[in-house]
């Protein structure tokens, strides 16, 4: 598994993590199984939220016994990201997950609370050994330019966006943004949530191509584009091991130059769009 710095000042964490939406929706063993899987492959980056209902129970399950072996993100909602509802949210997550501290914290998405009370908590969960660091999800860059003038310059580990390869908006902005301030870009929903090219589509024709010249699934490939920068991570979910395993597989490939440039022509970038494509 490569493993790239998170941001600036961060630690090598895995290209391809986990996602942890709706795992609590199917079978709950199946999806502990899941998850180990990944996380024997590699995948140790684990990214949840308050919001992903049971979520942090099921991780729970999977992680006990090898914490210090992960990098463990949740999320605080907007409506909780007051000076002092930020601080509970993330005691509240840590009881789920049975553990004592995140490697990472993130605002899910921006809401009516300003950013200096959820920077003042998120500072008060650092001092307090709760939290190693703190990032943001769904932020612009002129969201990001507002919480930089915030909390100052280096101090945003993460921007966790949507980014698969028929979204890729946060190409023209936020990801030379990211690059530029040390924030490491988080791509969510990396197959499109549940709408992955089809092999019968022209484009999903050309993802299977090179698919093929590496011996590869379609899913690895596209986790490849998409993590072919060095300040990109990836966190595809599967609740089932046998996708985990495909996806852990993802962060051996290297793509060459031509396939990039073969993918980029077949999932064009299209133009900026006024707002940030979210889920
Ligand atoms: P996704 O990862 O793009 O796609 C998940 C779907 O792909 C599931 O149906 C899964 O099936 C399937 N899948 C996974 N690996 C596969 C493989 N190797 N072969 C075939 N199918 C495979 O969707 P997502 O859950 O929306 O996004 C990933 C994570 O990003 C989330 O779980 C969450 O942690 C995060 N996220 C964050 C935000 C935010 O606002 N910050 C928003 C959305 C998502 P199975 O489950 O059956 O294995």
């Amino acid at each position: 598994m490569r493993t790239e710095k998170f941001g600036g000042n961060g630690p090598r964490v895995p290209v391809i993590g986990q996602g942890t939406w709706y795992l609590d929706r199917g079978d709950r063993k199946a999806a502990v199984t899941a998850l180990c899987r990944g996380i024997d492959l590699g995948m140790t980056h684990i990214d949840t939220a308050e919001m992903y209902g049971d979520a942090e129970l099921v991780i729970a399950d999977a992680i006990e016994g090898q914490r210090d072996d992960l990098f463990l993100v949740s999320k605080v909602l907007p409506s909780n990201a007051s000076r002092r509802g930020t601080v509970t949210a993330c005691e509240r997550s840590l009881k789920r997950l049975k553990t004592d501290r995140l490697d990472c914290y993130l605002l899910h998405w921006r809401g009516s609370y300003p950013l200096q009370e959820t920077v003042a908590a998120f500072d008060e969960l650092v001092a307090s050994g709760k939290i190693r660091a703190w990032g943001v999800s769904n932020f612009d860059a002129d969201d990001l330019d507002e919480m930089r003038e915030v909390a100052g310059e280096g101090r945003i580990a993460c921007n966790q966006v949507l980014y698969h390869l028929r979204e890729r908006a946060i190409e023209h902005a936020v990801i030379p943004w990211c690059e530029a301030h040390g924030t490491a870009v988080v791509a969510y929903s990396p197959f499109g949530h549940d709408d992955f090219p089809s092999p019968d589509s022209r484009a999903g024709q050309v993802l299977q191509t090179i698919a093929d010249a590496h011996k590869a699934s379609a899913r690895q490939v596209a986790l490849g584009f998409l993590t072919r920068a060095p300040s990109v991570f990836a966190i595809p979910k599967a609740s089932r091991a046998e996708h985990a395993a495909d996806n852990a597989r993802a962060g051996q490939l290297r793509l060459s130059e031509s396939e990039i440039a073969t993918l980029d022509k077949a999932f064009p970038r299209g133009p900026k769009p006024r707002g940030l494509p979210m889920l």
